[in-house]
């Protein structure tokens, strides 16, 4: 299949934003190339015993449905307006104040109505009222009711594959309503009937199988984990050690895939290693828990969960005390807000404490797993570290909060204090731009494929000219980040948008400022750049 050309910046950026000539329940969709993402490959779906698998595309006339397709919906419908008493109350709620409108980056980047939340999530609710409220079901469109057809099934794919889960509307909302919460159960509606991508089923079937999104097997992780200390070595003259499955290990340390096997993540998981061997941690990695994300959370509530219960079976096989979590976003959404209940409880860990400064985690007492944000921020703290923040010179550097971190967590300021320490040029983007108010890389939630790149381009405009305004005024050229998905779809956004950023994750940056016992004098940076922000060789 051949990708959509993306038009040229200048020609992107002249959004229409005026509503169309039609009310929306009569604008037809149209799945125009570049704005949407090929469906689930039937051997994935196959693969994690779902529903419907076959040959089909989202353009097709056909989707090849279930003949009793509406049903599957609509009793999936019931069953989870019975479960989660917060989709039955947002289904009800909406005022329609129109606070979040303008908030999505996808309506922003798109100007299409139905980006914006509060007609995404209409999408679902007239459905809701027509068959399971009294005047829905007596007045139909005049109570903002709709039949189901095939037709608003298609709308429904259309955009709640075009909301990356981020929850900024929720920030704006008076009542709260959570528009990630009704994507998630638009999805796993669409889920029933065989309707998902594969940028989301595919990394979800591969992390069912090997325990990872990229499907890598043991053997492929120790070799990559060494090959990333060989360069540790090279660039520091230090040789760290890469613990595999140590039973016994105080803690077990748990990363997203992206940060073994992808530039720049690479840098970040050899930041991990340079700081673990500097301070002398007793940890491990594990080749069978091999991977923090969780594309299950883009698929079902149960998708989730299953993939998720490897992190604490695994620590529990090997003895660990508690859990270590790497640089990701949605990871920490489930670790965070779901892991306790849906996996946990975790009783046979330990509330987590630093075996370097004796700090005690209180706010990972139950699910006794810490970011390492947390925990290399209060090595700082402690004096626990020595750091060279002038190897950082040649970066002036700015911080994109992740969302999941941010809004999921509230982790603000950890990230900001490490780079602080780390580095001496910092700016803030405009503060209606980051921490709680962050907006998305628009690349989440499994829309991060190539196919869909226009879209993309178009979600992540907002973030880009945040980027672009501290580029200008104060000469940014590094973008910074806690999560994964960010390492890998900001770049092409900053090529896009916001020429000569590149982006970083945070334990990149640290390391680099890291000096470390019994290291040579160190020339380049963890990627090869010299100090000066040149090559070793001068070519760059
Ligand atoms: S993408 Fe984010 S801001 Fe937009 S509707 Fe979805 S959750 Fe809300
Ligand atoms: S801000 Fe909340 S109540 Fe207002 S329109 Fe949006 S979802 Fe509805």
């Amino acid at each position: 299949m051949s990708f959509a050309k993306i038009p040229k910046p200048d020609k992107l950026i002249a959004i229409r934003y005026e509503p169309p000539e039609t009310s929306w329940m009569d604008t037809p969709t149209v799945f125009r190339p570049g704005t949407w993402s090929y469906s689930g490959a039937a051997k994935n779906l196959t693969a994690l015993d779902m529903p419907n698998p076959r040959a089909w595309q989202p353009s097709d006339d056909d989707w090849k449905l279930p003949e009793n397709w509406k049903e599957i919906i609509l009793e999936g419908l019931r069953e989870r307006l019975e479960k989660y008493r917060s989709f039955r109350l947002f289904m009800d709620i909406c005022v329609r104040c129109g606070a979040c409108a303008d908030k999505c980056h996808f309506f922003i980047g798109s100007g299409d109505p139905k980006n914006m939340p509060v007609l995404r999530a209409e999408l679902l609710r007239s459905v809701y009222r027509r068959y399971f409220t009294e005047s829905g079901k007596r007045f139909g469109r005049l109570a903002g009711a709709r039949d189901l057809t095939v037709d608003v099934l298609k709308e429904w794919f259309y955009y709640f594959y075009q909301c990356t889960e981020c929850r900024r509307c929720s920030v704006f909302c008076p009542y709260g309503i959570d528009q990630a919460e009704i994507t998630m159960m638009g999805r796993e509606l669409l889920n029933l009937v065989g309707c998902n991508i594969n940028w989301v089923i595919e990394p979800a079937a591969n992390c069912f199988r090997t325990g990872n999104h990229l499907g890598i097997q043991p053997g492929g992780i120790k070799d990559m984990l060494e090959f990333i200390a060989d360069d540790i070595e090279d660039r520091t003259g230090v040789r760290v050690e890469v613990p595999l499955n140590k039973k016994g290990a105080d803690i077990l340390f748990v990363a997203p895939s992206g940060d073994y096997f992808a530039d720049p993540g690479t840098y970040t998981c050899m930041g991990y290693l340079m700081l673990f061997h500097e301070i002398g941690l007793n940890y491990t990695f594990s080749t069978y828990a091999s991977e923090g994300g969780n594309f299950g959370l883009f698929t079902a509530h149960e998708m989730a969960k299953r993939l998720n219960a490897k992190i604490y079976a695994e620590a529990k096989r090997l003895g660990v005390k508690w859990i270590l979590g790497g640089e990701c976003g949605h990871m920490w959404r489930v670790l965070h807000q779901y892991m306790d209940t849906m996996n946990g409880p975790a009783a046979f860990l330990a509330e987590p404490v630093s075996p370097i400064t004796g700090t005690r985690f209180e706010n990972a007492r139950s699910t006794k797993m810490v970011h390492i944000a947390e925990f290399s921020a209060d090595l700082i703290r402690k004096g626990k570290l020595k750091l060279n923040p002038a190897r950082n010179d040649a970066l002036r550097v700015t911080f994109h909060d992740s969302c999941n971190p941010a809004r999921a967590m509230g982790l603000f300021e950890e990230p900001r204090y490490i780079i602080r320490h780390a580095c001496n040029h910092f700016y803030e983007m405009a503060e209606d731009t980051i921490r709680e108010k962050t907006l998305c890389c628009g690349s989440g939630a499994g829309l991060g494929n190539d196919e869909n790149m226009e879209m993309r381009m178009r979600g992540g405009m907002p973030r880009a000219m945040a980027v672009r305004q501290v580029k200008e005024k104060h000469g940014v050229n590094r973008l910074a980040c806690i999560c994964a998905i960010d390492r890998a779809t900001l770049p092409p956004l900053m090529e896009y948008w916001v020429p000569g950023v590149t982006v970083s994750g945070v334990h990149e940056l640290l390391a680099n400022a890291l000096v470390m016992t019994g290291e040579k004098d160190r020339m380049t940076d963890l990627r090869g750049q010299s100090l000066e922000g040149k090559t070793v060789d001068g070519t760059l």
